[in-house]
């Protein structure tokens, strides 16, 4: 038996009583779908306590929800979430951005660098290399990674490589970094043009 962290989110309302009430009706519906029995779902709860801490940053909120409303048995948690009431959209920048980091998703410094070596090995003239680490002698036509089968260590990765490696690494840092900073200016800006606007986090861990 397992347990699943279900969440979903509701509008503020300005009397706690609709809010309770508005948040039991959503207990009920999930029971009415998925049943009363490790389902999963939210409707697993019986109680949801209305926590006082409110949150800029959703995925703030639900590692707190997680964090603190841990027992599958016991009650899952509410806390308010503050954000934009609009947003504009991203920035030519940033689109570009996020575009190359996900293209770079696809194959992470770390695999580049290590197909490249793997090319490299296959195309070299030696039969076999060896490993320095454990004195084992590995057939070029075995190697599938840069790490000895026989010890683990990383075998054919030379200096040069590992410098390209940190130089990616750091460029993707870079990135994401960069991209950080430019959403929450774009959450700024859009707080001060359009207001706020507090919805409700509740989720709960749920057993399955
Ligand atoms: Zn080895």
């Amino acid at each position: 038996m397992g347990s699943n962290f279900s969440s979903f989110t509701l509008a503020d309302e300005a009397d706690r009583k609709v809010l309770e009430a508005k948040i039991a009706a959503r207990l009920e519906r999930d029971r009415h779908e998925n049943g009363t029995s490790y389902s999963g779902g939210i409707g697993m709860k019986d109680c949801i306590l209305l926590d006082s801490k409110i949150f800029d940053d959703a995925d703030a909120a639900l590692e707190y929800l997680q964090a603190t409303y841990d027992d599958k048995w016991g009650p899952g948690g509410a806390v308010r979430l503050r954000s934009p009431a609009r947003i504009d959209p991203p920035g030519k920048d940033e689109t570009m951005l996020r575009k190359e980091i996900e293209a770079g998703a696809m194959s992470p410094p770390s695999r580049r660098v290590a197909e490249e070596i793997l090319a490299r090995v296959r195309a070299g003239k030696s039969k076999t290399r060896g490993c320095a680490g454990c004195g084992s002698s590995i057939a070029t036509s075995h190697i599938r990674s840069v790490h000895c089968p026989v010890c683990g260590a990383d075998f054919v990765s030379t200096e040069a490589d590992k410098a390209k490696l940190a130089r990616l690494a750091a460029e993707l840092e870079r990135r994401q970094t960069r991209l950080r900073v430019l959403e929450a200016a774009r959450q700024a800006a859009s707080r001060k043009k359009y207001g706020e606007t507090t919805r409700w986090l509740v989720g709960g861990w749920c057993s399955s």
